[in-house]
């Protein structure tokens, strides 16, 4: 039975991008929301909306008895987890199946693997994924710990299990701190994720973020969508991501692509999926791979010119990819600005009620956000609250464009990071491509 009303189970951005992906394919949608959400724009253009729990994520959006219940209500027929909240999540996505629901994700079981840091290196490196040098597995003695560091030297990064956000993580230097800095990691991955499993790899001292958009049909047949270099980060959070990296040549992104669609066809993976990598002096390095649509999937749409949303649907609906391999071409450069409510300083979320909201326009200008003028951001949730996605012929021609566009963009009442956006426009590492994951904090600290 063909897909006829799915559940958006998330908010914001996201949950609007859904619905129009929906939409354009004439199904209907209904929108989840929390108390805080009542006017929320995703509830307001969905076709049907439910209340599912008071503003804590933890009672509305993650609790997957009222999401489920709300899917029986609504009879809804397919449920669209997002980014973020239950999309990683292995359990929900047995029990929306066990409902007979479709879910438009990745198969259970590959989330469950890739979920699990050491389950998903091992996976990745019989799939013939290039790994950072490391530990075979998790390591709790100390003297192997230094046996395995000193074969890949020094400095090793020292990593939980089931870490996740950037946290869980050490750095070591030299061989007399290895031990206490594995119990740290340890005690620290304990409070955090009830784990105190941790593995060991070699540290990179500057490498690029750079991650490879997959698609499988869940019957063997898998393509990739080029590469998304998210180097510019805060916190290990991305600020800024553009498709195709500065730094990867066309035959390197045929080759590495390849890589990574052979490794979802020997898997059969379902849906969309993200390889990403360190990537250092022209090597690529496993890191982790996320089974679900990034945020900054739009700058691969907009270079390949593939609803990637669309995909979803079709796939979870048993159908196959609409484009093969051989089709896809890469053409231009795009670029996505996150823009967040945040102090551009000294990043404080700044929640509250917007005034007034212009958004930017024109030719390969595309916002996605949830926002209108009079609407309360509230506090509970991420920051974000739109993304920038600008396109150009060349990386050149994208940058003056989505200079344009940030000088367009207004948002009043709360604080944003536009103007960090816009200076980081203007210096020249970026206007030449050549950062790397540390580049953004170094500039932030000088700045200061
Ligand atoms: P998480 O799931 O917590 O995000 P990742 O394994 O994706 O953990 O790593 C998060 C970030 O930590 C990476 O984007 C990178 O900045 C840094 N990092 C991870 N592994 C290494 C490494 N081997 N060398 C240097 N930096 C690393």
């Amino acid at each position: 039975m063909p897909i006829t009303r799915i559940l958006i189970a998330n908010r914001g951005e996201i949950a609007l991008r859904i619905h129009r992906a929906a939409h354009e394919m004439g199904i209907e949608t209904v929108a989840v929301h929390s108390t805080a959400d009542s006017d929320a724009m995703h509830v307001r253009l969905a076709d049907h909306a439910v209340c599912i729990g008071p503003p804590p994520a933890t009672d509305s959006y993650l609790n997957v008895a009222n999401i489920i219940s709300a899917a029986e209500v609504a009879h809804c027929d397919a449920i669209h987890p997002g980014y973020g909240f239950l999309s990683e999540n292995a359990k929900f996505a047995e029990i929306v199946e066990a409902h007979d629901i479709a879910w438009i994700g990745p198969k259970p079981e590959h989330i469950r693997t890739m979920g699990d840091k050491v389950a998903a290196k091992q996976t990745a490196g019989e799939l013939g994924l290039p790994l950072v040098p490391g530990s075979d597995g998790a390591v709790s003695d100390p003297e192997e710990a230094k046996k395995i560091a000193a074969e890949i030297g020094y400095p090793v990064i020292i990593k939980a299990a089931s870490g996740g956000g950037g946290r869980g993580m050490k750095v070591c230097e030299s061989e007399d701190k290895l031990e206490s800095l594995m119990k740290q990691a340890g005690s620290e991955a304990k409070a955090a994720f009830g784990d105190d499993t941790v593995y060991i790899e070699k540290y990179l001292g500057n490498p690029r973020h750079i991650e490879f958009q997959v698609f499988g049909d869940g019957k063997g047949n898998a393509i990739h969508l080029g590469e998304r270099d998210c180097s510019l980060q805060r916190r290990h959070q991305k600020v800024l991501e553009e498709a195709p990296s500065p730094v990867i040549s066309d035959d390197e992104r045929m080759r590495m692509g390849e890589v990574c669609s052979k490794a979802m066809r020997d898997m059969g993976y379902r849906g969309a999926g993200t390889i990403e990598f360190l990537w250092e002096d022209g090597e690529f390095y496993f890191i982790e791979m996320n089974t679900r649509l990034q945020v900054e999937h739009p700058v691969t749409e907009a270079i390949t010119g593939v609803d990637l949303v669309r995909e979803q649907i079709r796939v979870a609906d048993g159908k196959p990819l609409s484009v093969a391999q051989e089709d896809l071409e890469f053409t231009g450069h795009a670029i996505e600005c996150r823009i967040n409510a945040e102090d551009p300083f000294t990043f404080a979320p700044s929640p509250g009620k917007v005034s007034y909201y212009h958004p930017a326009g024109g030719m390969h200008v595309r916002v996605d956000s949830g926002l209108y003028a009079g609407y309360s951001i509230p506090p509970y949730y991420d920051s974000m609250i739109a993304k920038l996605i600008v396109y150009g012929r060349n990386r050149e021609g994208c940058i003056m464009r989505l200079r344009r566009a940030l000088e367009e963009m207004v948002v009043e009442g709360v604080k944003t990071n536009i103007p960090l956006h816009q200076e980081l426009l203007r210096q020249g590492d970026i206007l030449s491509g050549d950062y790397s994951i540390k580049w953004l904090e170094e500039w932030l600290a000088a700045r200061d």
